[in-house]
């Protein structure tokens, strides 16, 4: 089993200095989040990208919440109880959704976590409507002493390969700060 971000720890997902650095809302307005919009945020965690998407989404938007661990989901819960908010537990290469339920997918962070890589991204895939956009946010492939240890982490030309080989057109690719990267992808 690949390894899981550890509930344990949440506190560094949820630190003040995070919502400085990344400005999650900022974020996902450049991402080109807007009002209405239905949104996966896959691999959501306690909701540090969830609960600034519903602010972004608003009551006529939806986020669904998914998770493979039930601890994360039921912090989510803690957090919040925002009507358009839907936590959903899921498993490791399955979604409970229908086909074609999203505009927007969400994929920070959880890539490099996932079992079967290709297998987890056709099934984000399947839940997207067609020219649906996807933003994976993962941690460069080097040695640091902050984030995974250098072998959990995703080196961006493999990232590009899979989400290229899952059927998706990437759109963009650009550094995050000096230890991430996002990509930015079409169905
Ligand atoms: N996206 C959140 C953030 O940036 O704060 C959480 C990031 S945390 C490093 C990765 C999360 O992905 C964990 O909560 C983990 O349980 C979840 N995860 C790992 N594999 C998953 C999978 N196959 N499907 C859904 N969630 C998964």
């Amino acid at each position: 089993m690949a390894h899981k971000f550890s509930p344990h720890s949440v506190e560094k997902l949820l630190s003040e200095e995070r919502y400085t650095t990344v400005r999650p809302h900022q974020f996902l307005r450049d991402c080109g989040l807007e009002s209405g919009m239905t949104v996966a945020d896959v691999g959501c965690g306690p909701g540090f990208f969830t609960i600034p998407a519903s602010n972004i989404v608003g009551r006529s938007g939806l986020v669904y919440a998914i998770d493979v661990q039930e601890e994360m989901i039921r912090m989510l819960k803690r957090r919040t109880r925002r009507k358009n908010i839907v936590p959903i537990v899921s498993d490791e290469h399955r979604i409970p959704l229908s086909a074609r339920s999203v505009d927007f997918a969400l994929l920070a962070y959880v890539l490099h976590e996932t079992e079967n890589k290709l297998r987890f991204l056709k099934e984000v895939k399947r839940i997207m409507r067609k020219g649906a956009s996807m933003v994976v946010l993962e941690w460069k492939k080097k040695r640091e002493k902050e984030g995974p240890p250098f072998h959990e982490r995703l080196a961006l030309k493999e990232a590009q390969g899979l989400i290229t080989d899952a059927g998706f057109c990437i759109e963009g690719v650009t550094s995050f700060g000096t230890s991430h990267y996002i990509i930015s992808a079409v169905k």
